[in-house]
């Protein structure tokens, strides 16, 4: 086996996050419903984009943020995604590889712009969201490096990349490399009307053992098997022989397969400030957890741990080094 260089390589939409403080009048003028997600084209993005005024930028997408947090704790991850030669593709570079992120996927030329969600900010909080996907979308199975899949433990991919035809091609590449080099595949469900739209084929992953492991919360689950009850969708997915991780919001998280079950209860937390990327950071302890030989239980734990990190502030980056924030909770 190829000498093991990164502890996870994580796949996804690479999408920016641009966040601007405006007054209520932004809004009306500019006709948006307050507290709502939109997706927008390009004549659109680029025009909200220059309106915008000042901007704080953070290079996001749920596995993006999932990779920011290995790097965070002091892992080797790595991140394909798609960004354009453009004003945010470089800001995106800049910020994943500054993190410590292996990042070096080809930039799309002469097509649509980076994508990014444009998150206007309101005094009283609110957040008003604008979504383009733009480059994100245009990811293709020549992106996929076989060396750096060959050389990560586990390649972990988002549910989105099933959207569009040619980034499936590359999850299902991405996929038989990994396993032709003895490594794990990663699925996670990104959210329950993804898994509305591919729920046979996401199935199909499990069952076929092109999956390995499992990532999703309670809604994602009980959608992938069609069920309100969460029992029946834990004993379908089990079934299936693969590891299943588990969030369960306030409740914590579970992990299992056939042979093992584990419960871990949520980090008591007072003050709840933003719950964006919760899941995300919550699979950045559990895979660096599983790439350093921790028990289920304790990759769990982490996971746990670095999820509540994240909710105590503003967006999906860890504001400090989640490697100190284990270390206080016992991890070393
Ligand atoms: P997602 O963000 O994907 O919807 P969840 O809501 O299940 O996922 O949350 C993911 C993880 O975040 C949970 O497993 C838990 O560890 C943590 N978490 C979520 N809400 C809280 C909370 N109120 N208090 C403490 N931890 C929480």
């Amino acid at each position: 086996m190829t000498e093991t260089r990164f502890d996870a390589l994580c796949i996804g939409n690479a999408i920016c996050d641009v966040f601007a403080h405006v007054e209520e009048d932004f809004l009306l003028r500019e006709d948006l419903v307050k507290g709502a997600m939109r997706l927008i084209d390009t004549e659109e993005a680029v025009r909200l984009f220059d309106k915008m005024g000042q901007t704080v930028r953070i290079s996001g997408g749920s596995a993006g943020n999932t990779a920011a947090g290995i790097a965070s704790l002091g892992g080797k991850p790595a991140y394909f995604g798609k960004v354009a030669e453009d004003e945010l593709g470089d800001s995106y570079y800049h910020d994943m590889n500054g993190t410590g992120v292996y990042f070096n996927t080809p930039r799309l030329r002469d097509s649509n712009p980076t994508a990014r969600s444009m998150i206007l900010i309101t005094p009283d909080g609110e957040r008003t969201m604008n979504t383009y996907l733009g480059a994100c979308v245009e990811f293709t199975p020549s992106d996929v490096d076989e060396d750096v899949v060959a050389a990560s433990a586990v390649t972990y991919m988002e549910g989105y990349l099933w959207d569009p035809e040619e980034a499936k091609k590359a999850f299902l590449k991405a996929a038989e490399i990994a396993h032709k080099n003895g490594r794990k595949v990663a699925l996670t469900l990104s959210d329950s009307f993804c898994v509305d739209r591919y729920r046979s084929e996401f199935q199909s992953l499990l069952n076929e053992k092109v999956v390995d492991l499992l990532f999703a919360n309670e809604h994602e689950l009980r959608a992938l098997y069609e069920t309100s009850d969460l029992d029946t969708a834990i004993n379908a997915a089990r079934e299936t022989g693969a590891l299943t991780a588990l969030t369960l919001g306030e409740n914590g998280a579970m992990a299992f397969n056939r042979e093992e079950t584990v419960k871990v209860s949520a980090q008591a937390i007072d003050n709840v400030v933003d719950l964006t990327g919760a899941g995300d950071l919550f699979a950045s302890g559990f895979l660096f957890g599983l790439a350093r030989d921790y028990s289920l239980s304790d990759a769990t734990s982490l996971g746990c741990v670095c999820a509540a990190n994240v909710i105590t502030h503003v967006g999906a980056r860890p504001e400090r080094p989640l490697k100190d924030v284990a270390a206080q909770s016992g991890f070393d």
